[in-house]
């Protein structure tokens, strides 16, 4: 497809802007509203309602009526499983549609919205749907006196809390595993990027969840976002966002219900060459994902490039080279790699980073805004020779801005690495089995990629170290451990 039908169907998208709350879209009872815009034009989308406390005490009542009634609870499995099934399917079948929503409410590039978020949001509604009749409980070792049964069963109401960056997928990292385990989940999108979440909820109701098993109430986070997370007939707040709001999200439970909280936060990741690679090709490619896939908008962006300092120039050279494969204009145009940054405050914050870098780091290309429009278009921006304490160094820029440092050796490299509050990913890059193997166990992170750049994928899970997050892991089977409570029965027997 090309931008002239993209940009049809952008303009002729049918998307609900109701909260989703007992399986309809109902306005906010305070009837208040807010605008979602496209950033890459400026332009106003939809006015989505903008929901209050009564509306989360609304929403909460009926996730945990249902779950007491057990509906979705009880449901066998298999059929549960059926159902996500379709839902999953019913995404796929309108993966055009959400995808173009997606791009416009973000700014991010269509071709990675149909090539990348779309497919692996399926992918992982689809992986976690058949683990509902796959996963098998426990018994203990009690001896031939007693059994002791270990189950795990659906912890009861869960909230998710999500980012702006990837909204689809990481609402399907949530709700595709807490659905799966039978759970009432209730999803506050981030409020800049609101609508295909609830496209997706209108999906899930065509699917056949029953009424109240997935609810979306949007609004903004301090106002939706608190009452979640102090509301005392919530079991569990899956979050994904920044470290402040994480810790914010600790005290919500501390002054509430002690609710389970499990947090997925920012990064500062390393990106380490070791000096036996000969050929950086492969590293210099992987090198521009890990630094500008999705404008930098990634929590797992590697932003310290650290190699032998005799090959920093030549590496710079070629990332710099590199560049032509990271076009950045109109995200609904497929050409384009890179799109908008997502909102105007988030693009002055990122500005702001880079006029930093230029006090105390050398710029080697990007620095300025790009005039695409009046969209908020920021080019790939590489610095190098800085100080490890530079504040481009230290802190989660969360753009298309990266850093390139020179060491003296592989244990140096390991160092600077660690050296940082974060420990959400990092990269590495040897031609040796023995030291991938060596240094992947040094580097304090919730996952190390090999030769790569990716967060592994459904089968591995994902969470961070340190300030990055803690309390569980998204993707893989242990996502399921969030939502679900361990249940002991310990049965004494007379033989
Ligand atoms: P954020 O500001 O922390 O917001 C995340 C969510 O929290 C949004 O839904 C937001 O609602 C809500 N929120 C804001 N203030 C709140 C409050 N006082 N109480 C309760 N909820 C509140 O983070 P963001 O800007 O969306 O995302 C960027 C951050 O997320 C980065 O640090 C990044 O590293 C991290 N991230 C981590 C992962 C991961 O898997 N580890 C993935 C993606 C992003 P509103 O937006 O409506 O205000
Ligand atoms: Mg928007």
């Amino acid at each position: 497809m090309n931008t002239e039908q993209y940009t049809k169907i952008s303009k002729e998208l049918k998307f609900p802007t109701g909260a989703f709350i007992g399986g309809k879209f109902v306005n906010a009872i305070s009837g208040k509203t807010a605008a979602t815009t496209n950033p890459a034009t400026g332009e106003l989308i939809a006015n989505y309602a903008s929901c209050g406390v009564e509306d989360v005490d609304k929403a909460v009542k009926i996730a945990r009526d249902l779950f007491e009634k057990g509906t979705w609870r009880t449901m066998h499995p298999t059929e549960r499983k059926k159902i996500l099934l379709k839902f999953a399917k019913l995404v796929e079948e309108n993966t055009v549609e959400l995808a173009v929503l997606e791009s416009i409410d973000s700014g991010k590039p269509i071709y990675e919205c149909m090539n990348t978020d779309l497919p692996e949001t399926v992918h992982c509604m689809e992986w976690h749907a058949e683990y509902a009749d796959k996963r098998y409980d426990e018994m203990s070792p009690s001896g031939l006196g007693a059994l002791g049964l270990i189950n795990y069963e659906a912890i009861g109401v869960v909230a998710c809390v999500m980012p702006w960056n990837f909204p689809l997928m990481t609402a399907a990292w949530k709700i595709a595993p807490a659905l799966a385990e039978g759970n009432s989940v209730i999803v506050k999108p981030a409020g800049i990027t609101t609508l295909s979440m609830l496209k997706l909820a209108e999906l899930g109701a065509c699917a056949g969840l029953p009424e109240g098993v997935l609810q979306v109430i949007t609004g903004s986070g301090s106002v939706v976002g608190k009452a979640l997370g102090i509301h005392s007939d919530i079991d569990i707040i899956s979050f994904t966002g920044s470290t402040d709001i994480g810790r914010d999200f600790l005290r919500y439970s501390a002054d509430s219900n002690l609710k389970k909280i499990v947090l997925e936060l920012g990064g500062k990741s390393p990106f380490v060459v070791l000096n036996d690679v000969d050929d950086l090709s492969d590293a210099v490619e992987n090198a521009m994902s890990a630094s500008f896939w999705n404008m930098g908008q990634n929590c797992t962006a590697n932003s310290r490039i650290i190699l032998p300092n005799n090959r920093k120039d030549e590496f710079i050279q070629m990332m710099v080279k590199s560049l032509d494969n990271w076009k950045i204009g109109n995200p609904l145009d497929p050409q384009f790699k890179l799109g908008s940054m997502v909102s105007e405050d988030h693009f002055n914050t990122v500005m702001k980073y880079i006029e930093q870098g230029k006090k105390e780091a050398k710029l080697v290309t990007g620095g300025e805004p790009l005039k695409v429009g009046s969209g908020l278009f920021i080019p790939p921006t590489i610095f190098t020779d800085m100080k490890n304490d530079a504040t481009i160094i230290r802190e989660e820029i969360f753009g298309p801005v990266t850093a390139v440092m020179g060491v003296d050796s592989d244990e140096e490299a390991i160092a600077i690495a660690n050296d940082t509050q974060y420990g959400l990913h990092a990269s590495l890059f040897t031609n040796d089995l023995n030291k991938a193997i060596h240094y992947s166990r040094l580097i304090k992170a919730g996952t190390v990629a090999v030769n790569v750049f990716c967060e592994g994928d459904i089968t591995t899970p994902f969470g961070g170290y340190k300030l990055s997050g803690f309390g569980g892991r998204d993707n893989a089977k242990h996502a399921h451990e969030q939502y679900t409570e361990i249940k002991s029965t310990y049965i004494k027997l007379n033989i």
